[in-house]
């Protein structure tokens, strides 16, 4: 079945850099070329991207702090904590970046196309109300829960996080909240140290935080298995109306800064999964907003291969895979089925 595939893209957002860091602006230009070698940029729909308004960034993220990003990237920059920086640039492109992600939902909700795919720079899932972190300013998928929330009526969001680090930021803007449900896969121990599978949420939030810990080495086999078994029975339930995700590339084995083992074929299978549940519960509903991702082929190819599934194309994986430690997961989700009652 062939899709319409919208794509958020703005040169601008290669202005947010810093060379030799992690997060820099040739992290999208090999998404770009990479899409464009697999003939897949041609086969999708550009979404024009406006910056998001002040205002309605003050519905997740407090003035104060947005007025301290501003001055600070309009005296020049620098580092903001010992992982994130920020150039005379960066507030601008971190407003661009945040209404790109806030617009590929309004593209999807308004059907114009079927799912879209936000390429943004910089970050966002560890952007919390009031502070920056893990080279995240705003909190980009956040804001376009809320949009599609508060401007579009909409009762339940899925977040689904499957970045090798955990959403922090994300976690935190909604732990109270029934209206995003927030699942998370990432490797713990690691930066930001949250996740762990005993916070669930809070008050009328409670059970809609749902954390899957784990232990590096896995791979292949293990992240399809944590899907079916928790994330599908979990979705089931809250029966989502929109499915956002958090694609960060970073849990593949080349990735410089962690220690999972996922190929691109691995990302390839859990999009298809993706796929399947926004198909089950919201007539495909989906939008994916860039996270991490720190090697440059795998980021290139595994967006590639993410956006070959959605366009009914069968991925290509030049990159291999690295063998898995097993692991046997079996008590972890056992543990995280009881304490969401998911049969
Ligand atoms: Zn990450």
């Amino acid at each position: 079945m062939t899709r319409q595939l919208g794509l958020v893209y703005d040169p601008r957002f290669l202005e947010h850099d810093q060379p030799f860091h992690p997060e820099n602006a040739q992290r999208l230009k090999a998404i770009i070329g990479g899409l464009e070698e697999a003939g897949i940029w041609d086969k999708t729909v550009n979404i024009k991207t406006t910056p998001i308004a002040e205002g309605f960034l003050f519905r997740i993220h407090k003035p104060h702090y947005v007025d301290s990003i501003r001055k600070f990237a309009g005296s020049g920059g620098g580092m903001l904590d010992i992982n994130t920086y920020l150039n005379s640039q960066s507030y601008q492109v971190a407003l661009l970046a945040a209404g790109g992600a806030v617009q590929a939902a309004e593209a999807v909700l308004s059907g114009k196309v079927e799912q879209a795919f936000a390429l943004v720079r910089p970050p966002g899932h560890h952007a919390h109300p009031s502070r920056a972190g893990g080279f995240c300013l705003f909190n980009n998928i956040a804001l376009a829960a809320e949009h599609a929330i508060h401007n579009l009526g909409l009762e339940r969001v899925l977040v689904v996080d499957f970045d090798v680090h955990h959403g922090d930021g994300t976690q935190a803007i909604f732990y109270s909240r029934k209206d995003v449900l927030y699942f998370s896969t990432h490797q713990y121990p690691l930066f930001p140290g949250t996740g762990h599978w005993k916070e669930i949420g809070e008050g009328p939030g409670e059970g809609f935080t749902i954390n899957v810990p784990l232990p590096a080495g896995l791979g292949y086999e293990a992240y399809p298995r944590v899907f079916a078994e928790i994330l599908f029975p979990a979705a089931n339930r809250y029966r989502p109306e929109l499915i956002l995700v958090s694609a960060g590339y970073d849990a593949h084995w080349r990735d410089p800064l962690a220690g999972m083992r996922l190929s691109t074929k691995g990302f390839a299978r859990l999009t298809r999964m993706l796929l399947d549940l926004a198909e089950e519960h919201c007539s495909g509903k989906m939008v994916l907003v860039l996270e991490g991702g720190y090697d440059l082929p795998a980021l290139s190819a595994s967006v590639a291969a993410t956006c070959a599934v959605i366009l009914g194309e069968d991925p290509q994986d030049s990159l291999g895979q690295s063998a898995e430690t097993p692991y046997p997961l079996d008590d972890l989700l056992s543990k995280i089925k009881e304490i969401h009652r998911l049969a």
